[in-house]
């Protein structure tokens, strides 16, 4: 099989709506809606970095465009177009084709259209750029933390973290229905689209954690000028997890891949955020502070808890 027969057989699809001109020509073309601006955003997995090599190919689908609408969902968009660029080292009909369907399945679930990509042969790995759309001027930055702005966060955190931690288990694992429960969070992450566009005449700022909670409220926090702190015992999570807390403050407040959203909304949308519950369960786990500083975690006798390593980096070895 050549290069465009496995595009014609795995990838090719009808164009939609806001596509002009779909996978096939030199470049797609596609239409935004009047009055919108367009977000654009990368993501790319390795394998062995990223992912397992033996994970479930239609998981691996699935997550790879999830990461990347989780980007949108954190701007407020809405995602609309995709770009795949698929580095394969040979072409395995059972793979690609499980992997076609968990991205596909995910795409259609958000009117997502793939408008092209690259295919090329090496060792395993994807990139997908997303593209999405918000009315002129009403996209979520990180920049726009204000002082006073409660910081909430949405679902639950520290779930894929464990299931990293535990990969394989060991004799210290937890129960096999909780492991179970965090490798589904690790590997079938949901992006919190409609979370996102709900938020967007309530919150300042937005962030997806996909690097750790502390990490990543230390973008808004820097972004912003501002200071922030965090109480470690409103921090939402999993029963197993939550009494349990003291030992797993690094999957909770430093542990990646939850693409959960952190934002920030000053204290009279309280009301209004918490009606958005049914989307999704949303938590307030701390303030923002007017100073400029770093964002802090405290614990309920308002102490300083260090976590070391607030995130991941993934150049943090090299000197
Ligand atoms: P070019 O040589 O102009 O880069 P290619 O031969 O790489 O074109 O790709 C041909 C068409 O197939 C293009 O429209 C491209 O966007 C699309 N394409 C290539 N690889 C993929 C892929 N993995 N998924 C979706 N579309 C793809
Ligand atoms: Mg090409």
């Amino acid at each position: 099989m050549n290069e465009f027969d496995l595009i014609r057989r795995y990838f090719n699809v009808e164009t939609a709506d806001h596509t002009e001109l779909g996978i096939g020509d030199d470049a797609a073309i596609v239409r935004p809606s009047p009055d919108c601006d367009v977000h654009v955003a990368v993501d790319t997995l390795v394998s062995g970095r990223h992912f397992f090599a033996d994970v479930d190919p239609a998981a691996l689908g699935h997550k790879a465009l999830a990461v990347n609408l989780s980007d949108m969902a954190a701007m407020g968009a809405q995602p609309r177009w995709a770009l795949l660029a698929l580095t394969l080292p040979r072409v395995d009909d059972r793979w690609l084709t499980a992997f076609a369907g968990g991205f596909f399945a995910l795409a259609r679930q958000y009117g997502v259209t793939l408008i092209g990509g690259d295919t090329t042969r090496g060792p395993l790995t994807l990139s997908i750029t997303v593209m999405g759309e918000s009315p002129r001027a009403t996209a979520l930055c990180r920049h726009a933390a204000q002082p006073d702005d409660d910081i909430w966060v949405s679902g639950q955190l520290g779930l894929a973290a464990l299931a990293l931690k535990h990969h394989p288990p060991g004799p210290s694992a937890p129960p096999a229905d909780v492991l179970a429960a965090c490798r589904r969070r690790l590997e079938w992450p949901s992006p919190r689209v409609a979370l996102g566009l709900a938020l967007r005449p309530l919150a300042h700022a937005c962030i997806d954690v996909s690097d750790g909670l502390m990490a990543d409220l230390g973008h808004i926090v820097a972004r912003s000028g501002l200071a922030a702190e965090v109480w470690l015992d409103a921090l939402p999570t999993h029963p197993w997890l939550a009494d349990r807390r003291a030992q797993h403050i690094d999957c909770l407040a430093a542990g990646g891949d939850d693409y959960e959203l952190c934002f920030t909304a000053p204290a009279h949308a309280r009301g209004a955020i918490a009606a958005l519950t049914p989307t999704c369960p949303l938590t307030r786990i701390g303030r923002m502070h007017a100073a400029p500083g770093t964002a802090r975690l405290l614990d309920s006798a308002g102490n300083d808890i260090s976590i070391g390593r607030s995130g991941f980096d993934h150049f943090q070895d090299q000197a």
